[in-house]
């Protein structure tokens, strides 16, 4: 079974991982290319965009895809909303492998905000010193608010992207440990972390370190993703689902 594993995160990759080397299911992984150096994996991949709905759909007619596990992050709506609309028109099958989002523990001083316009407002007027951990695409809203010291944590180098005076910027990637975030934040004074509410294991050390120091979040929600496709929330589960679809392929 040929399928089309859409990607760029820690779910995809995982999903990558148990069906490599599986004689029943032949994937291919699809990245944006947003990362320089995305860590190899152990299936055939291909990096860019599609070019729309219509390249979509072309692309697999063409790759003769038989399912799709739309396993993009919960931040990529275009690509979900473009993903749903493809498979309705090819009537392929499309699997959404979807992590849950995080929820406020006791403790957590949360202060959810709907976008980073509201997140840049949310921050006030006084100078604050800020661990922003949005992507590097989504730091510019931010140049609007000068007065703050961002600590910019991204994987790829911010190059011109946040212009204000303070500004200390640092490179790395998921996983991340509790101890070490909140080393991080102790050491360069932050007061307040802004994040999306992307869920999963990998980045959520930020947020229980800000537990811990008794520090705000500003947590940005996750946009719409299309309603009407079948769900899973692990890899796993994901990988159950083809099993079941491919028992059913003739
Ligand atoms: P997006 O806004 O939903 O998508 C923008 C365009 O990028 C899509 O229309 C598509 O171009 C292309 N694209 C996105 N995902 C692709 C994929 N897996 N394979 C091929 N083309 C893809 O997406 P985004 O928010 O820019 O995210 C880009 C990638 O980074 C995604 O793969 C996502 O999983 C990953 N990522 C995003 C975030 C985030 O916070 N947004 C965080 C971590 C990882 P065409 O229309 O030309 O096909």
């Amino acid at each position: 079974m040929r399928i089309l594993i859409l990607g760029g995160t820690t779910e995809a990759s995982a999903l990558a991982t148990l069906l490599s080397g599986r004689s029943d299911f032949s994937p291919l992984l699809s990245m944006a290319g947003r990362t320089s150096d995305p860590r190899p994996l152990p299936i055939p991949t291909r990096i860019g965009g599609f070019g729309g709905v219509d390249g979509l759909a072309g692309f697999m007619v063409r790759e003769q895809i038989e399912a799709v596990i739309d396993a993009t992050h919960p931040f990529a709506a275009v690509m979900s909303r473009n993903a749903a609309e493809a498979c309705a028109q090819a009537r392929v099958p499309l699997l959404a492998l979807r992590r849950p989002p995080w929820t406020a523990q006791k403790g957590d001083r949360w202060i959810d905000v709907v976008s980073m316009a509201e997140a840049v407002r949310a921050l006030g007027e006084e100078p604050r010193r800020v661990f922003l951990t949005v992507g590097r695409l989504e730091l510019p809203p931010f140049a609007a608010a000068p007065q703050h010291t961002y600590l910019v944590r991204t994987i790829e180098p911010i190059g011109e992207a946040l212009p204000v005076p303070n500004v200390i910027a640092i490179q790395d990637r998921a996983p991340f440990d509790e101890a070490a975030e909140r080393a991080l934040m102790e050491r360069e004074g932050v007061d307040v972390v802004v994040t999306k509410n992307s869920g999963g294991a990998a980045t959520y050390p930020k947020i229980a370190a800000a537990r811990a120091l008794g520090l705000s979040v500003i947590i940005v929600a996750r946009p719409e993703k299309p309603r009407d496709v079948d769900e899973a929330v692990s890899a796993e589960a994901a990988v159950e689902w083809l099993e079941r679809r491919h028992g059913r392929t003739p």
